[in-house]
């Protein structure tokens, strides 16, 4: 079947998750009391037409995005829907605010960060300029304590403030790999209570690829000085904690001696590492076995290929070094320049499916595969939808950019100069099992790929659409926009035009327009899995807080697989209660648990079923179509090795992915996602 929203009323088109528990307890207004002032419908109206105020012509536009969100073929971010027309006016989810290397710095961002949780935003801080632990403060004549401590000061403000009153707040913490601090920023998170309120990534660059795939050493900067650092004691002291004669009184807590020598493999580096005094360099081999390791154990810390979100950045960091970027925003899918923030928004491709859409077997020969999809998506998808949705998101967004507040002047003038957007996908993977394409196959990774390349071209041109009618983003002349033939690769890859057509500059209204966000919340919403990942299992608990959830976790059942079950005869209610109870019992183990006919699994393999090869191959095809980034789990077996870990990561790397998470079952004891009870 299809997949369709029907009902006449709003109401009737969510949930019964979503319109009872998660849009009252988080989106709908509320007066003073805490009563609330709006129905859903009343909310989609609110957003609509605070939204559409930026057009010329704001009933028409109200109308549409009306119609396109209440439709759920189109949805913004979570703090768009909660507070657009609303009090708090800030409607951006994402934010990069990275401290200086000075004190009053380090807490004014804390006050700034703090500003932008209460709107329902997150934050990504790189912690690169601060000086490593140890270093030398003069004013004081004191000792620094580098960025992981002041990291601890960031977690507690987080844990402190819940965001908007309405969720707790999400950040991301990156550290460049040539910091001396880098070793305690991978082990930081190693006791799972540590950190909590912070997702940590590590900014890989080149030159440490480059010394990995030789086995060498490569030199590691302090910030203070941008010299190559000259150990200090406390750096001797942590490093060589791996030492066999180690005095045990000088080893840090949490280093990696704790875990047994075997596990990061620090036999091979015997010896001292470091030496006090001298210029500092680190096998990059063992930075890495770090960073493996992290991951292996509970999924952090990922990776930020820095270097490559610079070169596919819009503007020429080695002419215009203002506008490098350090960070992302908390899940990955922005990178951002400082002060800089992103709205975004997500088209629902659950419901893009043609309506006598073929099966993908009718296409299955030999041949070339990339003819093939094209023939097929040309007759399977509805492409008048698809691209009208695509540019009604796009004006969407960008009249997000130009009626959104934001808690900071800076951030205001960035955000005003850049019009960064971020359109992408949710409910991938069901469009998939409607089309007969397997997730992770051949095809669905040339599908994911010709998908997307048309949201970013249609999002590209309609932008180009608004620069004639509103005016390009005012740093327009700094970025290679306004020199297509210099930039030919990059200036291809990002619009999908002749650089000679445009040889006297692309106008464009938003220096970004595309990235593929989780969709946490806003996929339930809708009622669709979650950006462009597989679906995560037919049924599930999610844990998103007691005040959607109370004291029972919601059980979400993915909706098409509930579809496919009525059109194929079985029963519903049945499968439903069985599986709640099989959950409830913490005894259901993946959807073969259930009374359904196996022809019916093997259409929706799962996060759990896919190959690491299927995660990484389609995160892939869709960061090659994107301006941002790609957020996505690369999900691997509880049994995998930290072996099988370092491969996730380097195929994801090769593969031209920005940003890296793997996540290895069941190697936290609290999921977001999972099929267990809590304890
Ligand atoms: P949603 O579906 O709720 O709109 P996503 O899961 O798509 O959000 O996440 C998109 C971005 O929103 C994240 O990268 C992050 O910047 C921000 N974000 C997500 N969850 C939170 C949170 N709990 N608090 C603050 N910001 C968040």
């Amino acid at each position: 079947p299809r997949k369709r929203v029907t009902g006449d009323t709003v109401e009737e088109r969510l949930t019964a998750n979503a319109r009872e528990r998660i849009l009252p307890a988080r989106y709908l207004l509320r007066d003073e009391d805490g009563g609330i002032l709006e129905t859903p419908a009343e909310m989609f109206e609110r957003v609509a037409d605070a939204v559409a105020s930026a057009e010329d012509d704001p009933e028409t536009w109200s109308d549409r995005f009306y119609e396109t969100m209440t439709g759920l073929e189109f949805l913004p971010n979570s703090p768009t829907l909660m507070n657009a027309g609303g009090p708090l006016g800030q409607l951006a989810a994402c934010f990069v605010l990275s401290p200086d290397d000075d004190l009053d710095d380090i807490f004014d961002t804390v006050r700034q960060a703090a500003r932008v949780f209460q709107s329902g935003g997150g934050v990504g801080y790189s912690f690169s300029d601060l000086r490593p632990r140890g270093d030398v403060v003069a004013e004081t004549g004191g000792v620094a304590s580098g960025p992981v401590s002041f990291m601890r000061v960031y977690d507690q403000m987080c844990e402190t403030v819940k965001a908007g009153g309405k969720r707790r707040g999400a950040q991301m913490g990156v550290l460049r790999v040539d910091h001396p601090d880098i070793g305690r920023f991978c082990v930081a998170k190693r006791e799972e209570d540590s950190l909590e309120n912070f997702n940590v990534s590590v900014a890989v660059t080149e030159d440490f690829w480059a010394a990995l795939e030789a086995d060498d050493s490569y030199e590691i900067y302090n910030p203070r000085t941008g010299d190559v650092h000259e150990v200090s004691e406390a750096t001797a002291a942590f490093y060589n904690a791996s030492r066999a004669d180690a005095d045990p009184r000088a080893v840090p807590e949490n280093v990696w001696r704790d875990y047994g020598d075997d596990v990061v493999g620090v036999d091979e580096f015997r010896g001292d590492l470091v030496e006090v005094g001298e210029p500092m360099s680190l096998p990059a081999r063992f930075v890495w076995r770090l960073v493996v390791d992290g991951a292996w154990r509970n999924g952090e810390p990922g990776v930020f290929e820095v270097d490559r979100a610079n070169r596919e950045h819009a503007f020429d960091v080695d002419t215009h070094p203002g506008h490098r970027i350090e960070a992302t925003n908390p899940c990955g899918e922005q990178p951002l320049e400082d002060f800089e923030a992103c709205n975004l928004g997500h088209v629902n491709l659950s419901l893009m499916a043609a309506e006598d859409a073929p099966l993908w077997s009718d296409f299955e020969h030999g041949g070339d595969l990339e003819a093939r999809v094209e023939a097929f998506l040309a007759e399977a998808l509805d492409v008048e939808r698809l691209d009208r949705v695509t540019r009604w998101g796009t004006r969407f967004l960008d009249d997000v950019v130009t009626v959104s507040e934001y808690p900071l002047p800076e951030i205001r003038e960035t955000v005003a100069d850049r019009r960064k957007i971020g359109l992408g996908v949710m409910g991938f993977a069901e469009l998939l099992v409607q089309l007969g394409v397997r997730y992770g196959s051949d095809a669905s990774v040339e599908v994911a790929d010709q998908v997307m390349a048309r949201i970013d071209h249609v999002a590209t041109a309609t932008s180009r659409e608004l620069a004639a009618e509103r005016g390009r983003f005012p740093r327009w002349d700094e970025s290679k926009y306004a020199h297509p033939t210099r930039y030919a690769s990059w200036f291809r890859r990002h619009t999908g035009e002749d650089p000679e057509d445009w040889a006297d500059g692309f106008p464009i209204r938003n220096h970004g327009v595309t990235s593929v966000a989780p969709t946490g919340t806003t996929s339930m919403i809708a009622d669709t899995s979650g950006g462009c990942e597989p679906i995560y299992e037919v049924v599930y608990f999610k844990n998103v807080g007691r005040d959607v959830q109370g004291a029972e976790p919601l059980v979400e059942f993915d909706d098409y697989f509930l579809r496919v079950l009525a059109a194929n005869d079985v029963d519903v209610d049945a499968v439903e209660a069985e599986a709640k109870r099989l959950l409830g019992e913490g005894e259901f183990e993946g959807a073969h648990s259930l009374s359904v006919p196996g022809e019916i699994l093997d259409l929706f393999p799962t996060a759990r079923d896919l190959p690491m090869e299927a995660h990484v191959r389609v995160q892939a095809a869709f960061q090659a179509n994107v301006d941002g980034a790609v957020s996505k789990t690369i999900n691997v077996a509880h049994d995998a090795t930290r072996d099988d870990v370092a491969d996730a990561y380097r195929l994801a790397v090769d593969l031209g992915c920005v940003g890296v998470t793997v996540y290895r079952a069941g190697s936290r004891t609290a999921q977001v996602l999972t099929t267990k009870p809590e304890e």
